[in-house]
């Protein structure tokens, strides 16, 4: 459908003609006339990418009074990112309309910039929750005339703890008022809150519920828990002009794997919430531009990124909950591209995999992760491609040429072929060479599983894995004090804790490799202290102690625990530095 058909103002198809949209997207076809011909609310299902904004703005910017200077639209979005680019774009599509004014408001900005903007009330706010109520306690902002408000990712408002929030501004709001809410999930809060304050409504849903994108890919690969990062590496060396980001689970992991990564010579950085909000700035707008090939982030951090020809997403652990599997799966395949989620597993999470599988309604495939030789290929004519295609400056070139011809002139053409390839690709070669198979087949991942299940007189035996805390002698922290803290947060007196060491700053103690990804998982949910797998994690098997009795034991670190750490990193796969 053209937007012609859709009855928008001259001045509205004015501005969209020039940004290039040609057809509505499915959900503007859906929402612009049930909302400029009916009066009920609006609840739509669809993920970021699927032409939202235009979707709930266009039918605002037809419908508000300019002449009116009073806040007559609201739009609240869970992230500053997201604000400022809803707001940007609105301003793109109000180009043409005179005298409508469209203020952002968000945290983290100094506040008296934004307050002198609102010195005129401006038709339209696009705000994040928490500063909205700020300004309203200020009464520098009056939603008592708003005739529409609208929620963006409504769900992710909702996990970032904002109900309380979007609670109070609703009931700021007269009830005359026409809501839209808009959400990639539809979790039981969302209900709620549209039961609670939404009249009358539409449903609308763009693609299945809790559905992954149509257009991507979920594969996994299977691998031992300490191979995790070599796996993430073969990933990206199959996939050359990869364009992606690496979920991982904490903000300490999403640091550790960056840093790896750029050790190693790859285009990547991190984005987590301990950078300032400048930093992330910068590595977003990286990101955007291509700089940076691969961004390792959080799932929180990376909320706010737009970005729409991802071609791969990678999950370098699951998440917990399949929403965000959703989110992070749907940040790929946008805009009628293809893209593919990865997820690196262990086979104690292949579980999850068929859980996922069963609330998305889409199959996963297992992929083996390629030998050194399929990724020295791959890498190979990736090479030969780029040599095919690369602009040659004849002008620059032709001066120098007949002396680079006469010192070249003793070698054949294939000999020259081999020689510029070799330049590159021994590289190549030499880090792949001796490359070990990462794949973890079903008997190996079976009997992994039955060994972490035995127990004996004195405690269980098992595989074990090293975790680290990111607290040591500096705060505090003793053995006992450790159990204490892994007993309130993780909850669960199951959990058995081997020997311990601490240092200044951060604290190792083992676990059960059954056990960890519980622990890894309870920390990350809070923010005082991140815990990871501690390098070379795998420590081998061994007697554990409950976790009630251990304390007096943990004070010494014991033989086998001296030996892991001589054995230093799991590494080994060493990798080239400067790839590109
Ligand atoms: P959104 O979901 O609003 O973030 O939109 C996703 C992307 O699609 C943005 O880059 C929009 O500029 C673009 N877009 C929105 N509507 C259309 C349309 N009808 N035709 C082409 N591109 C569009």
């Amino acid at each position: 459908m053209t937007f012609n058909e859709l009855g928008l103002k001259e001045e509205i198809q004015r501005a969209i003609q020039e940004l290039g949209y040609e057809n509505a997207m499915p959900i503007q076809e859906r929402s612009i006339p049930f909302m400029i011909n009916d009066n009920r609310d609006l609840v739509a299902l669809a993920q970021t990418g699927t032409g939202k904004t235009a979707a709930f703005g266009l039918p605002i910017l037809q419908l508000l009074s300019v002449e009116k200077k009073e806040t007559q639209a609201l739009v609240l979005a869970p992230t500053r990112e997201l604000c400022i680019q809803i707001a940007n774009d609105l301003k793109s599509y109000a180009k043409y309309i005179k005298g409508l004014k469209i203020v952002p408001v968000y945290g983290g900005e100094n506040i008296i910039t934004q307050l002198r903007q609102l010195d005129i009330p401006p038709q339209i706010i696009v705000a994040t929750p928490g500063r909205l109520i700020d300004l309203i306690e200020r009464r520098k902002v009056n939603l008592s005339k708003v005739d529409f408000m609208v929620l963006d990712e409504a769900d992710e408002m909702l996990n970032m703890g904002f109900v309380e929030d979007i609670t109070t501004i609703f009931e700021q709001t007269p009830e005359s008022r026409r809501t839209m809410l808009f959400s990639a999930t539809m979790p039981a809060g969302i209900a709620n809150l549209s039961r609670k304050y939404m009249k009358e409504r539409e449903e609308i849903s763009i693609g299945k519920k809790n559905s992954g994108t149509e257009n991507v890919a979920h594969v996994y690969y299977m691998v031992q828990a300490k191979d995790r990062y070599l796996a993430l590496k073969r990933v990206v060396d199959l996939n050359p002009d990869i364009y992606g980001i690496v979920f991982c689970r904490t903000r300490q992991e999403t640091k550790d794997i960056a840093e790896k990564l750029m050790q190693d010579g790859y285009s990547a950085d991190a984005l987590h919430g301990d950078l300032s909000q400048a930093q992330r700035d910068g590595v977003m707008q990286k990101f955007r531009i291509k700089n940076i090939q691969v961004l390792v982030a959080t799932d929180v951090a990376a909320r706010g990124l737009d970005v729409n020809n991802l071609t791969h997403v990678i999950n370098y652990n699951l998440p917990d909950d399949i929403e965000s599997y959703t989110h992070r799966s749907g940040r790929t395949g946008r805009a009628n591209k293809t893209g593919i989620s990865v997820s690196i597993i262990h086979s104690r999470e292949k579980h999850k995999i068929k859980d996922i599988e069963r609330i998305i309604g889409r199959q996963f495939e297992q992929n083996q992760i390629p030998n050194g030789m399929e990724v020295c290929k791959k890498q190979l004519f990736h090479l030969i491609d780029r040599m095919e295609n690369v602009e040659v400056n004849n002008e620059q070139l032709d001066p120098l040429f007949p002396e680079i011809l006469k010192k070249l002139e003793y070698i054949d053409k294939e000999d020259i072929i081999k020689r510029f390839v070799s330049l590159e690709f021994n590289r190549f070669l030499d880090y792949y060479k001796n490359a070990a198979d990462l794949n973890l087949n079903e008997r190996e991942s079976f009997r992994d599983k039955s060994t972490g299940g035995k127990f004996d007189k004195g405690g269980r035996k098992g595989q074990k894995v090293r975790l680290k805390i990111s607290m040591g002698d500096k705060d505090g922290i003793n053995p006992k004090r450790l159990l204490g803290i892994i007993n309130d947060t993780v909850g669960d007196k199951t959990i058995s804790v081997g020997s311990i060491e601490v240092t200044n700053k951060f604290t190792f103690f083992d676990v059960f490799a059954d056990q960890a990804d519980k622990v890894i998982t309870a920390f990350g949910s809070q923010e005082m202290f991140s815990v990871s797998e501690a390098k070379g994690n795998r420590v081998g098997e061994g007697n554990f102690r409950a976790r009630k009795s251990e304390s007096s034991n943990n004070r010494r670190s014991d033989s086998r625990e001296k030996s892991y750490r001589r054995g230093g990193d799991a590494g080994g796969d060493k990798p080239w530095r400067n790839r590109r």
